[in-house]
């Protein structure tokens, strides 16, 4: 088996390594996919045999038990693999995924947490949706009158994870990763005393608005070429209005707040108020979605329950599907087409093929993937009334 070594790495581009579209394109129905919770800092997982390594042995030969001959031989090397890997070197982060498929081995390291989680059949990339809309990242733009940072900031639910520090070279008006040798020099403007003094005043109050048109475009190419979809802008008010006035269009509607901030204010004391504002934004987010569903405001309205979600998956009429994370449910899919039911039926009724029982997190990704619709996790037990799971409708 291949491996793939698993560096430790920094969780923007760990969430762009693990990217569930080219899991779910193996297109296999024999993946094993594990997650672990290996945070070091647990008592648990100090000792000699870490209980992590005890919770996938015994996940993967409860497994194993369950199967037909051929598969428990497969999973069985999987285990020994596992049970290997693990052995060989503690992980280093504070949570390890693998998959395992013949001829695949993929694993990511995780800075931040992950609950323990195994399963087998369709490749389960639940966990990874549900880290990547955790740890979306939110870009800040702290403006001044003359001096400008852009941070890049991976936000969990209580703290930040992650910050990219970027200054703007004024030379090229673009933002650069690192941060500057002192950003607060150079452009500097010093005070003037006399009858020059309005005009000088005018001028100044010109330069000033230039560099925010010039900052605010630097801000849409960075954002841009980053694929970062969240903006807050902070600043002295007068500062945050002109350059969230001077963002190309396409920019300004990914505003999501401003916040006031005096000038030269330490990013870490900004930070605890950044956090928050995210964390509003995905709150308002996730009540808009929820009351899109509930509303039957898609474009062309929308259903709730698994077996209504799953029969507009089918008739390829879905823009988003809405799932509550912990959505616990079985469905029965078939083995030759995409048809997947909660009815108990032995046969598909659109190919004919066998049908297989699979957990509905495993065949929501793969339906919503061929429908091209966006799979959105909310928090535990949002839509656990109306079945843990919902769809907004295009028009076909
Ligand atoms: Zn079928």
């Amino acid at each position: 088996m291949a491996q793939e070594p698993a560096e430790r790495a920094r969780i923007s581009e760990l969430l762009r390594a693990a990217d569930p579209d080219g899991l779910l394109a193996l297109d296999r129905r024999q993946v094993l996919s594990l997650h672990l919770d290996t945070d070091p800092t647990r008592p648990e997982n100090q000792r000699s045999e870490p209980a992590y390594r005890i919770w996938a042995r015994q996940a993967l030969h409860a497994f194993a038990e369950s199967l037909p001959k051929e598969e428990r031989r497969r999973v069985m090397e999987f285990a020994d693999h596992v049970e290997a890997r693990l052995r060989s070197e503690r992980p280093r982060g504070r949570g390890l995924s693998v998959y395992a498929a013949d001829g695949v081995w993929k694993e990511f390291v995780w800075p931040v947490p992950v609950e323990n989680r195994a399963r087998y059949g369709l490749v389960d990339v639940w966990p990874l949706l549900w880290l990547r809309q955790a740890y979306t990242p939110y870009a800040v733009l702290l403006v001044h009158r003359d001096h400008t940072r852009l941070l890049v900031s991976h936000l969990g639910e209580a703290a930040v994870v992650e910050d990219e520090e970027f200054h703007l070279d004024a030379q090229h008006w673009r933002f650069t990763a690192g941060k500057p040798p002192s950003f607060a020099k150079g452009m500097g403007m010093s005070s003037s005393r006399g009858a020059q003094r309005d005009v000088y005043d005018a001028r100044v109050e010109d330069n000033v608005r230039r560099f925010w048109s010039s900052v605010a475009s630097a801000a849409a190419r960075a954002l841009e070429e980053l694929g970062v979809q969240r903006l807050i802008v902070g600043g002295p008010q007068e500062g945050t209005a002109a350059v969230v006035d001077l963002l190309p269009e396409p920019t300004r509607r990914l505003v999501v707040a401003t916040v006031s901030v005096p000038p030269l204010e330490e990013w870490r004391h900004i930070r605890d108020r950044v956090l928050e504002v995210a964390r509003q934004d995905r709150a308002r987010r996730e009540a808009e979605l929820v009351e899109a569903l509930v509303g039957n405001a898609g474009p062309a309205g929308s259903v709730l329950d698994l077996e209504s979600t799953l029969q507009a998956l089918a008739r390829r009429q879905v823009l988003t599907v809405a799932a509550d994370r912990d959505l616990a449910a079985r469905v029965r899919t078939c083995t030759v087409c995409e048809f997947a039911t909660t009815n108990p039926a032995e046969r598909c009724p659109t190919c004919g093929g066998v049908l297989q029982e699979a957990d509905a997190t495993q065949v929501l990704p793969v339906l919503a993937r061929s429908n091209r619709a966006e799979l959105v996790l909310l928090s535990e037990g949002t839509l656990r009334r109306h079945g843990g799971v919902g769809a907004l409708l295009r028009f076909s």
